[in-house]
């Protein structure tokens, strides 16, 4: 058995981060930047009002003064105005400044009477006037190689009037349930049967981590059939997700039909509970490496395996980092490991403190289904309730 570090630390090793792909800007949210992005233009791009009122020469607006409303300058036309002396002219939020104004006052500042105004209080040169430039001078760098586009980044990008942006492609995934006993969601169950959860759980947790594009089959326990549909898997994808079929029993067809399609396993069984069966495997097809992940059939199983083992492969493969997301958890009741592997609690974090649900059974999805973080308790250890700990969530 494989400590779930060492597992991972080897797994990281094959995951070399995919090409770039220009994609528009909505299409990028969630992908990693695949290089450094510069600004072509400052922001703002011109003087510009930052309130609705007037804009003044402040040495002349001082407290009391009436100043004549000359002309006006809304957003959209920049008018090419200049203010005379003595003068205002009114504003809108994001008009140009005309030239020779030196601040704005809000309309709220000044009484209006007739096409004058009175000014109530002395302005500061640069009242309300935001400076082109003054948020992105252009040649500045706005998003670094591996960030991740945010809807910000994206905003910030779209207001330098970029289309789309580069970033690390998202690996194409395949996903194969295999077991006998499975039938999709939606049909009749005949005795013995069980709804294939994993297929859509995975499938889920796939598309949470930015994989779009997922083809999933089904195969019973029978190797030409699972030959069969990994083959057709690997034409289209570059990760292979495998569910069940990889523990010790005679109908585990996984490794044997890997290994007949000239895969190797990289490895196999890791020290964790619940997920010891998961298998890793590579090999090259029609010219392209492929990654294999085997996980086991329980669905909490499929789920933990995913978590901590799949997931940072993923992420890095997408041009992250590679590193388990976690958060700061108080242990909100006792927690014992008395058996042989660590052991990935399912919990529920309340205000900070985490709480295990449910059955903590490789098949019980209900308490999975109440939970948000996985806490990692090592073998022979008790923590105590109120105690801090790292839960992956
Ligand atoms: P296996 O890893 O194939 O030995 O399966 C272990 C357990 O998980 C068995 O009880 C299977 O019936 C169950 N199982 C396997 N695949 C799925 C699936 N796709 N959805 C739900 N349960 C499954
Ligand atoms: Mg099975």
């Amino acid at each position: 058995m494989i400590e779930v570090a060492e597992a991972l630390e080897q797994m990281l090793k094959h995951a070399t981060p995919r090409a770039a792909v220009g994609l528009p800007l909505l299409d990028a949210v969630g992908c990693h930047a695949a290089r450094e992005v510069l600004a072509t233009v400052a922001l703002p791009g011109f003087d510009n009002s930052a309130m609705d009122g007037y804009t003044v020469r402040a040495a002349e607006a001082v407290r009391g003064t009436r100043l004549r409303v000359v002309d006006e300058q809304a957003a959209g036309v920049d008018r090419g105005l200049r203010l005379p002396a003595a003068s205002a002219i009114r504003v809108y939020t994001g008009a140009p400044i005309p030239e020779g104004a030196d601040a704005v006052v809000m309309q709220e500042d000044v009484e209006r009477v007739g096409d004058e105004i009175v000014i109530h209080d002395d302005l500061a040169t640069g009242q309300f006037i935001r400076r082109k430039g003054s948020d992105v001078c252009a040649g500045q760098v706005l998003v670094r190689r591996g960030d991740l586009i945010t809807a910000a980044r994206a905003g910030l990008l779209a207001s330098q009037g970029r289309a789309q942006v580069d970033v690390i492609a998202a690996p194409r995934a395949g996903l194969l349930s295999t077991g006998d006993e499975l039938v999709p969601p939606g049909q009749p169950l005949h005795p013995g049967q069980i709804y294939n959860s994993n297929a859509v759980m995975l499938s889920a947790m796939l598309r949470e981590c930015g994989v779009r594009e997922v083809t999933a089959l089904h195969c019973g326990d029978e190797i030409s059939a699972t030959q069969d549909a990994l083959s057709s898997l690997f034409d289209r994808s570059d990760v292979v997700l495998l569910s069940g079929g990889v523990s010790v029993g005679d109908r585990d067809q996984v490794k044997p039909a890997l290994k007949a399609l000239g895969f190797s396993i990289e490895l196999w069984r890791i020290k964790m509970k619940p997920g010891k069966p998961f298998v890793f495997a590579t090999g090259e097809w029609k010219g392209e490496t492929k990654l294999v992940f085997g996980l086991p059939g329980n669905p909490v199983s499929a789920y933990a395996t995913f978590r901590v083992l799949v997931q940072p492969v993923l992420e890095r493969l997408r041009g992250g980092t590679g590193q388990s997301g976690s958060r700061e958890v108080r242990l909100g009741e006792t927690v014992v490991n008395d058996g042989d592997r660590p052991h990935y609690v399912r919990g529920r974090v309340v205000d900070g403190v985490f709480w295990p649900q449910g059955l903590q059974r490789s098949d019980a999805l209900f308490g999975l289904s109440q939970s948000d973080a996985l806490l990692r308790v090592e073998v022979g250890e008790k923590l105590e309730a109120g105690m801090l700990r790292q839960a992956l969530s």
